[in-house]
């Protein structure tokens, strides 16, 4: 029986700006994604049954139809019904390492990671658009996760313009496990505080988004200068889930203190926070101190970093 295991890396948001509502419910938004080396593994098999099954033991991930990897699974059945009826559903085995609901689009890099292998568990063949194309209709981060590194991304986010990889700058992730943000609450909360200074005119909106590419930290990617980097980060979502989570707030300003971050910043609706630094071994101290000022277990530290790629193929 035929298997692929596959790497997941985590992401985190460089930039975040919401510049308007869609037609679809959605935002608008001007983003710069970066995949990071924190990565979950993903084990797809071939089961000549007609069931698709989830496997997991971490408590925060559900293992039935709501799962992302199971939709993935299930959208493939779909769009490739004679392929599935061939070659059968599959089990799909997810180790997870990226904490949960964390703004580091860890379900959304599991099903980046289960339609990598499907494709290549039914030979399909399918190009990196085609499956970004599909991906889609999972979710806005689903396209990026496919190929990863360093990418504008506008629209709902699956509009994807890549940037020269930022390839091995550390940093230091930060999450505390049983504090989840939910996006969809993210996102209302913002539209309901600053839904008046959203950009209402379509013109002015693709505007905004084409300016983007001009922006300070952009160029500062381009120069691949991860001080410049780091001082020109930026995340609208901040506004709305720091004040509504004092930890979260804390732990940013515990990172903004540290001598050695360089510039810290929430990842995506959070609550997961990072700071970077300019070494491993920097990152070490950092963590150490963090951890040091929160003796809390509930608080998971890695040092971490970036790198330029998304999903990964390893064949058994
Ligand atoms: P994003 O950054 O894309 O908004 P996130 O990193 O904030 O995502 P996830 O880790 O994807 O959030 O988890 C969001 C919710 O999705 C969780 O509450 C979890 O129950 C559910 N979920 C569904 N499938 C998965 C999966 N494969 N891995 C993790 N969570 C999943």
């Amino acid at each position: 029986m035929r298997s692929y295991s596959l790497i997941a890396p985590a992401k985190i948001n460089l930039y975040l700006e919401i510049l308007g509502d869609r037609s679809d419910g959605y935002h608008e938004l001007a983003m710069i994604l970066q995949s990071i080396d924190l990565a979950d593994q993903i084990d797809i098999h071939a089961n000549s049954t007609e069931a698709i099954t989830i496997h997991c033991d971490h408590h925060q991930v559900p293992t039935d139809q709501s799962n992302l990897a199971y939709r993935a699974a299930a959208l493939m059945a779909k769009e490739f019904p004679d392929v599935f009826n061939n070659f059968g559903g599959v089990d799909i085995r997810i180790t997870k390492r990226i904490p949960v609901a964390a703004g580091l689009a860890g379900g959304s890099t599991n099903a980046a990671a289960v339609l990598v292998g499907i494709d290549l568990l039914w030979d399909l063949g399918l190009t990196k658009s085609e499956l970004e194309e599909l991906s889609a209709k999972l979710g806005s981060d689903v396209p990026f996760c496919i190929s990863g590194g360093t990418v504008i991304a506008t629209g709902r986010g699956e509009k994807l313009s890549p940037l020269p990889s930022i390839d091995n700058v550390h940093l230091v992730l930060a999450k505390y496990t049983s504090l989840e943000v939910s996006t969809p609450w993210a996102y209302k909360t913002y539209r309901q505080v600053f839904g008046s200074s959203y950009i209402r005119d379509t013109e002015d909106l693709l505007a905004r988004a084409h300016a983007v590419h001009s922006e300070e930290i952009v160029k500062a990617v381009l120069n691949q200068d991860a001080v410049k980097i780091s001082q020109k980060m930026h995340n609208d979502l901040e506004k709305v889930v720091l004040p509504a989570y004092p930890k979260v707030l804390a732990l940013r300003d515990l990172f903004s203190s540290q001598a050695e971050v360089l510039g810290t910043m929430m990842s995506g609706s959070g609550p997961s926070v990072f700071g970077i630094v300019e070494s491993k071994e920097q990152g070490e101290i950092v963590k150490e101190k963090i951890r040091a000022a929160i003796p809390d277990d509930d608080l998971e530290l890695f040092v971490t970093k970036t790198i330029k790629n998304g999903i990964q193929i390893s064949q058994k």
